[in-house]
Protein backbone atom coordinates (compact mmCIF):
# COMPACT_ATOMS: atom_id res chain seq x y z
CA UNK A 1 0.00 0.00 0.00
CA UNK A 2 2.91 2.27 0.25
CA UNK A 3 6.00 1.72 -2.57
CA UNK A 4 7.83 4.55 -3.98
CA UNK A 5 9.43 3.76 -7.37
CA UNK A 6 12.30 5.91 -9.17
CA UNK A 7 9.63 8.55 -10.32
CA UNK A 8 10.14 9.25 -6.43
CA UNK A 9 13.77 10.98 -6.17
CA UNK A 10 14.11 9.17 -2.90
CA UNK A 11 13.33 5.85 -4.43
CA UNK A 12 15.86 3.30 -6.00
CA UNK A 13 12.55 0.79 -7.07
CA UNK A 14 12.14 1.01 -10.60
CA UNK A 15 8.78 -0.30 -11.70
CA UNK A 16 10.63 -3.59 -13.26
CA UNK A 17 11.91 -4.56 -9.35
CA UNK A 18 8.63 -3.41 -7.62
CA UNK A 19 6.34 -6.02 -9.40
CA UNK A 20 9.14 -8.84 -9.59
CA UNK A 21 9.69 -8.51 -6.13
CA UNK A 22 5.83 -8.60 -4.72
CA UNK A 23 5.18 -11.27 -7.53
CA UNK A 24 8.52 -13.39 -5.75
CA UNK A 25 6.72 -12.46 -2.19
CA UNK A 26 3.31 -13.99 -3.01
CA UNK A 27 1.65 -10.44 -2.66
CA UNK A 28 -1.69 -10.42 -4.70
CA UNK A 29 -0.90 -6.36 -5.44
CA UNK A 30 0.64 -3.51 -4.92
CA UNK A 31 -0.26 0.11 -4.63
CA UNK A 32 2.79 2.44 -5.76
CA UNK A 33 2.58 5.74 -3.71
CA UNK A 34 5.13 7.78 -5.18
CA UNK A 35 6.09 11.42 -3.80
CA UNK A 36 3.27 13.94 -5.93
CA UNK A 37 2.80 12.27 -9.07
CA UNK A 38 0.73 8.61 -10.48
CA UNK A 39 3.23 8.50 -13.36
CA UNK A 40 5.29 5.43 -11.91
CA UNK A 41 1.41 3.97 -10.64
CA UNK A 42 0.07 4.51 -13.98
CA UNK A 43 3.24 3.30 -16.10
CA UNK A 44 3.31 0.18 -13.43
CA UNK A 45 -0.34 -0.22 -14.57
CA UNK A 46 0.46 -0.51 -18.09
CA UNK A 47 2.68 -3.27 -17.27
CA UNK A 48 1.59 -5.76 -14.79
CA UNK A 49 -0.95 -6.93 -17.05
CA UNK A 50 1.91 -9.13 -17.89
CA UNK A 51 2.36 -10.32 -14.47
CA UNK A 52 -0.24 -12.11 -12.00
CA UNK A 53 0.24 -8.82 -9.62
CA UNK A 54 -2.43 -5.71 -9.35
CA UNK A 55 -0.90 -2.86 -9.72
CA UNK A 56 -3.29 -0.03 -7.59
CA UNK A 57 -2.97 3.64 -8.39
CA UNK A 58 -1.65 5.70 -5.55
CA UNK A 59 0.05 8.75 -4.65
CA UNK A 60 1.63 10.13 -1.44
CA UNK A 61 0.53 13.79 -1.46
CA UNK A 62 3.05 16.41 0.04
CA UNK A 63 0.27 18.55 1.85
CA UNK A 64 1.27 21.51 3.69
CA UNK A 65 0.96 19.52 7.15
CA UNK A 66 2.49 16.66 6.17
CA UNK A 67 2.18 13.71 3.83
CA UNK A 68 -1.14 12.20 2.81
CA UNK A 69 -1.62 8.76 0.74
CA UNK A 70 -4.15 9.48 -2.26
CA UNK A 71 -5.64 5.39 -3.51
CA UNK A 72 -8.23 5.51 -6.29
CA UNK A 73 -7.32 8.64 -7.79
CA UNK A 74 -5.39 9.04 -11.29
CA UNK A 75 -5.47 13.41 -11.66
CA UNK A 76 -2.11 14.61 -10.49
CA UNK A 77 -2.63 15.99 -7.26
CA UNK A 78 -1.06 19.94 -5.97
CA UNK A 79 1.17 20.16 -3.41
CA UNK A 80 1.24 22.26 -0.44
CA UNK A 81 -2.59 22.73 0.24
CA UNK A 82 -3.58 22.79 3.23
CA UNK A 83 -4.83 18.81 4.12
CA UNK A 84 -8.10 18.81 4.19
CA UNK A 85 -8.46 20.48 0.95
CA UNK A 86 -6.28 17.75 -0.40
CA UNK A 87 -8.61 15.42 0.94
CA UNK A 88 -11.61 17.13 0.19
CA UNK A 89 -10.07 17.25 -3.69
CA UNK A 90 -8.98 13.59 -3.04
CA UNK A 91 -13.11 12.52 -2.44
CA UNK A 92 -13.87 15.06 -5.42
CA UNK A 93 -12.11 12.62 -7.50
CA UNK A 94 -13.54 9.34 -5.78
CA UNK A 95 -10.59 8.46 -4.21
CA UNK A 96 -9.38 7.73 -0.10
CA UNK A 97 -7.31 9.73 1.84
CA UNK A 98 -4.81 7.69 4.56
CA UNK A 99 -2.60 9.28 6.80
CA UNK A 100 1.13 8.26 5.97
CA UNK A 101 3.22 7.60 8.88
CA UNK A 102 0.88 9.93 10.94
CA UNK A 103 3.73 10.19 14.52
CA UNK A 104 7.22 9.79 12.34
CA UNK A 105 8.63 13.11 12.70
CA UNK A 106 7.45 16.82 12.86
CA UNK A 107 8.06 17.45 9.12
CA UNK A 108 6.53 15.34 6.94
CA UNK A 109 3.76 13.69 9.08
CA UNK A 110 0.49 15.19 10.10
CA UNK A 111 1.17 14.50 13.65
CA UNK A 112 -2.56 15.82 16.26
CA UNK A 113 -3.42 17.06 13.12
CA UNK A 114 -5.44 13.77 12.12
CA UNK A 115 -8.04 14.03 15.01
CA UNK A 116 -9.06 17.81 12.93
CA UNK A 117 -9.40 15.76 9.34
CA UNK A 118 -11.54 13.72 7.19
CA UNK A 119 -9.64 11.17 6.47
CA UNK A 120 -10.35 7.25 5.68
CA UNK A 121 -7.25 5.96 7.14
CA UNK A 122 -4.72 5.69 8.96
CA UNK A 123 -1.34 4.21 7.80
CA UNK A 124 -0.77 2.28 11.31
CA UNK A 125 2.33 0.04 10.68
CA UNK A 126 5.04 1.79 8.43
CA UNK A 127 8.44 0.56 8.59
CA UNK A 128 9.87 2.89 10.76
CA UNK A 129 12.56 2.19 13.63
CA UNK A 130 10.74 3.69 16.34
CA UNK A 131 7.72 1.09 17.02
CA UNK A 132 5.69 3.93 19.46
CA UNK A 133 5.35 5.92 16.69
CA UNK A 134 3.24 2.84 15.04
CA UNK A 135 1.12 2.36 18.37
CA UNK A 136 0.49 5.79 18.19
CA UNK A 137 -1.12 5.50 14.85
CA UNK A 138 -3.64 2.47 15.73
CA UNK A 139 -4.79 4.38 18.60
CA UNK A 140 -5.42 7.36 16.66
CA UNK A 141 -7.18 4.80 14.21
CA UNK A 142 -9.07 3.68 16.65
CA UNK A 143 -10.49 7.11 18.14
CA UNK A 144 -11.12 7.83 14.64
CA UNK A 145 -12.36 5.23 13.53
CA UNK A 146 -11.11 4.52 10.63
CA UNK A 147 -9.33 1.92 8.58
CA UNK A 148 -6.06 0.71 9.71
CA UNK A 149 -3.39 0.05 6.50
CA UNK A 150 0.01 -1.16 6.98
CA UNK A 151 2.51 -0.11 4.42
CA UNK A 152 6.26 -0.55 3.81
CA UNK A 153 7.12 2.76 2.64
CA UNK A 154 9.46 1.07 0.26
CA UNK A 155 12.71 2.77 -0.91
CA UNK A 156 14.55 0.15 -1.60
CA UNK A 157 13.02 -3.31 -2.65
CA UNK A 158 14.40 -5.37 0.01
CA UNK A 159 11.67 -3.50 2.37
CA UNK A 160 8.49 -4.31 -0.14
CA UNK A 161 6.03 -6.64 1.69
CA UNK A 162 8.04 -6.32 5.12
CA UNK A 163 4.77 -4.45 6.08
CA UNK A 164 1.55 -5.28 4.34
CA UNK A 165 -2.69 -4.89 4.52
CA UNK A 166 -4.42 -8.08 4.66
CA UNK A 167 -8.17 -7.52 2.87
CA UNK A 168 -10.77 -9.52 4.22
CA UNK A 169 -12.41 -10.33 0.88
CA UNK A 170 -10.82 -10.21 -2.57
CA UNK A 171 -9.66 -6.78 -3.99
CA UNK A 172 -10.41 -7.47 -8.53
CA UNK A 173 -9.88 -3.69 -8.65
CA UNK A 174 -10.01 0.18 -7.47
CA UNK A 175 -13.25 0.26 -6.69
CA UNK A 176 -13.20 -2.65 -4.32
CA UNK A 177 -10.07 -1.26 -2.73
CA UNK A 178 -11.68 2.12 -2.06
CA UNK A 179 -14.82 0.36 -0.63
CA UNK A 180 -12.67 -2.16 1.77
CA UNK A 181 -10.73 0.89 3.07
CA UNK A 182 -13.77 2.45 3.49
CA UNK A 183 -15.82 -0.43 5.29
CA UNK A 184 -12.83 -1.01 6.94
CA UNK A 185 -12.39 -4.77 5.78
CA UNK A 186 -8.49 -4.89 6.17
CA UNK A 187 -5.48 -4.90 8.89
CA UNK A 188 -2.09 -4.31 8.89
CA UNK A 189 -0.25 -7.40 8.58
CA UNK A 190 3.69 -8.78 9.16
CA UNK A 191 3.67 -11.10 6.06
CA UNK A 192 5.34 -14.25 6.79
CA UNK A 193 7.48 -14.89 4.12
CA UNK A 194 10.01 -11.72 4.29
CA UNK A 195 12.47 -10.80 1.50
CA UNK A 196 15.28 -12.45 3.55
CA UNK A 197 13.65 -15.49 3.05
CA UNK A 198 13.47 -15.20 -0.68
CA UNK A 199 14.50 -18.24 -2.34
CA UNK A 200 16.84 -15.86 -5.21
ZN1 LIG B 1 6.04 10.12 3.67
ZN1 LIG C 1 6.39 7.25 1.50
Amino acid sequence: MHIHTTFSPCSRISIYEALVTALDLGLTGIAITDHDTMEGALKANQIASKYEIKVFTGCEVTAFEGHILAYGVSERLPINLYAQDVIERIHSLGGVAVAAHPFRNMENSLNNKIFELDLDGVEVFNHVPKRSVNKEARSAAIELGVAQIGGSDAHDSKYIGRVATLFKDEIPDEDSLIEAIIKKTCKPVVPRKSPRHRSR
